[in-house]
């Protein structure tokens, strides 16, 4: 459920017509609902209660300081991947106790800001960083909190690009290795072994792969404290898939998600983690764009919009499907038409769809993607020196830009010339 409906024959964002904001900041943008994101949260935190428990919200799907400060403010703790997402997470006033650190490539000046800043815990993803990690803490005088990311070898069913927890993938380590691997980390002085780490992929939409992994997790759990191991910590990663075609089966809701890993895992007396990204964000957001022309091809017509591939790479990236739907509401039984729909960028990629059926739309009419909050502004460029669009915060009858559109000047300044020009 999301908070952009129809009222009155157009779409609102909330208590905003969406054409108002686009009057506002002109298009193409991104508009985010406050109420969506808290929902989202709230069904998580809610279907782990009676679990001692935290939801880190996996800030790459969306990681503006308004989206954080909103979740953050509501109890939720972040994922990151980077330096640059730990510091943006501090910088929307989340504590260092509710940062998790994950991601295979962590170099040591990522560990040493986080162990300076505050850290719940670093997901260690290889032997050779695990090194690391304890090397800057030694060096420090701390002790680094870790739990190791086993790779459960199960198929996600998802998009090849975004599954993770196949052995074949770059992410953890070998589950059938963890115990020589938690011994190794057991010798090691700068380290505090607090449990296990478990992310199999993005944009499922079943729970056998979840549950597969999660009985994995709970066998390696009780094999661990035999080893002698403290295991109090369980983060099963995110990965629950977002119905983004409306005639889709929907995916598992989070509360039966909830169920499952009580099922599977609340017999351990652990603390458990998630960090889920994209169900969170991306029904809490819309790309809106301006129809620049209809084109009539040979046999076929294009819906040429100023947004593309660089404001929104999922379909291109991904084969991704939105939802695109014009901003009027088109009248009761109006005839589909069939479009095309591509943006202006010199790439056959720059299609957002083929053969959409949707109303009839014309030059100078709003269209809005739905689905669009998650792994939308985030992977954006300016590939075609589009500078980046903007993105607009509702807030019920309010609403703010939170990231604003740069002006030229501003992108063509960023580059320098060297002394020889
Ligand atoms: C991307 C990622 C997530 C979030 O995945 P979603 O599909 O957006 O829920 C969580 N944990 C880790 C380690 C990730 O890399």
């Amino acid at each position: 459920m999301d908070h952009f409906l129809y009222r009155d024959g157009a779409l609102f964002a909330e208590d905003i017509p969406v054409a108002d904001i686009a009057a506002a900041v002109g298009t193409p943008f991104y508009v985010y609902s406050t109420a969506t994101l808290l929902r989202h949260f709230r069904l998580f935190d809610e279907a782990l209660e009676g679990l001692d428990h935290l939801v880190c919200y996996a800030m790459k799907a969306s990681s503006n300081q308004a989206i954080l400060k909103t979740l953050a403010q509501a109890g939720a703790g972040m994922d990151v991947v980077s330096g640059g997402e730990y510091r943006r997470a501090r910088a929307a006033g989340v504590p260092g106790e509710k940062i998790v650190f994950s991601g295979v490539g962590k170099t040591a000046a990522e560990v040493q800001l986080a162990l300076e800043g505050g850290i719940r815990q670093f997901n260690v993803e290889s032997e050779p960083e695990m090194q690391v990690i304890n090397d800057t803490a030694l060096a420090m005088g701390v002790v680094a909190p870790i739990t190791i990311r086993v790779n459960p070898d199960v198929d996600a069913k998802t998009h090849a690009k975004i599954a993770t927890g196949k052995s074949e993938n770059k992410f953890g380590i070998p589950i059938s290795r963890a115990r020589d691997v938690y011994a190794l980390a057991a010798t090691l002085p700068g380290l505090e072994v607090i449990g296990i780490d478990v992310h199999i992929g993005s944009q499922l939409t079943e729970l056998e792969p979840f549950e597969a992994a999660y009985v994995k997790v709970a066998e390696l759990t009780e094999q661990l404290r035999a080893d002698g191991h403290s295991i109090r910590r369980l983060d099963l990663g995110g990965g629950l898939g977002i119905p983004y075609a409306r005639d889709n089966q929907a995916p598992p809701l989070p509360m039966d998600y909830g169920a499952m890993i009580k099922r599977t895992l609340g017999h351990l007396g652990c603390e458990i983690e998630i960090e889920p990204g994209r169900l969170i964000a991306g029904n809490a957001g819309l790309m809106v764009s301006e129809v620049i022309y209809v084109k009539s091809g040979e046999d076929r017509d294009f819906l040429i919009i100023d947004g593309a591939m660089n404001d929104l790479i999922r379909p291109a990236m991904y084969e991704a499907y939105h939802d695109i739907v014009p901003v009027i509401e088109p009248a009761p039984g109006v005839e589909p038409a069939t479009y095309d729909i591509v943006g202006p960028v010199c790439e056959t990629g720059d299609t957002f769809a083929r053969q959409r059926q949707m109303p009839p739309v014309a030059a100078g009419d709003l269209v809005a993607f739905r689905s669009a909050g998650a792994y939308g502004a985030v992977m954006s460029s300016e590939y075609n020196s589009r500078p980046l669009i903007p993105e607009v915060l509702v807030n019920e009858d309010q609403f703010a830009v939170i990231r604003r559109r740069p002006t030229f000047d501003e992108m063509i300044n960023r580059d320098s010339l060297p002394s020889w020009l």
